[in-house]
């Protein structure tokens, strides 16, 4: 199955990113050898166990909940942290960061779906940390796009109406003088939605069963 999700993504220019969680060193090194570079996870202690036993040229994104007394973990080495779920977190990215005079990548994440166990910002928090950052505010991090994650239901239309809300977003922030180029990443769509996804707009996805098997 790799093959043809990365095919398919090479395709549509998304961007594919393989979410390794649950998975063992010696499945995510099958994947590298057939070429994939950017792997997913979703808890940090598993992140830095895995991140030490493969190799150097794996790029890592954070896709989980983080907890605060965990990011100094890993903002050293993190290519981005897909989950900022709170203005909170991201001062903790950034005082962390400045730490170690550092960047770091992050998204944005809104909370598309209408389950409450999902996590994520509404849009007016998304808006405000985004005129601080425009401010100033936060100089050792640079946001990058938004995330999200749709609802888990058959029902294609509300999946749709959802990746729409973030596309809608994301054309609102693009509009706001002084953003800087870098804030381009729609990551939206994991293994049942990602085609429809990247129909709506996402160019980065995050597939973890599809390529490795059910956890
Ligand atoms: C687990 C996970 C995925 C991948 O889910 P699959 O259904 O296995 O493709 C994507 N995004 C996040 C945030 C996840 O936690």
């Amino acid at each position: 199955m790799y093959q043809e999700v990365n095919a398919y993504c090479k395709e549509k220019g998304v961007v594919l990113v393989a979410v390794s969680k649950t998975k063992s060193v010696e499945e995510i090194l099958e994947k590298y050898d057939q070429g994939q570079r950017i792997f997913g996870e979703n808890r940090v202690q598993e992140l830095l166990e895995k991140k030490e036993a493969l190799p150097k040229d794996i790029e890592w994104h954070m896709i989980g909940k983080l907890q605060r007394n965990k990011v100094k973990y890993i903002v050293p080495f993190i290519d981005l942290i897909h989950s900022v779920d709170s203005n909170r977190l991201l001062n903790e990215i950034q005082k962390e960061t400045a730490k170690i005079a550092g960047k770091t990548s992050v998204l944005l994440q809104l909370k598309i779906a209408r389950e409450s166990t999902k996590s994520g910002m509404n849009k007016q928090e998304i808006l405000s940390i985004i005129s601080e950052y425009i401010a100033g505010n936060y100089p050792n991090i640079v946001i990058k796009g938004l995330m999200g994650m749709a609802s888990f239901v058959e029902d294609t239309k509300l999946i749709k109406a959802e990746f729409i809300e973030l596309q809608t977003l994301y054309d609102e922030i693009k509009t706001i003088d002084g953003l800087n180029h870098s804030f381009d990443i729609k990551s939206m769509g994991m293994s049942q939605d990602y085609q429809l996804a990247v129909d709506t707009g996402s160019n980065m996805v995050r597939i973890g069963s599809l390529l490795f098997g059910k956890r």
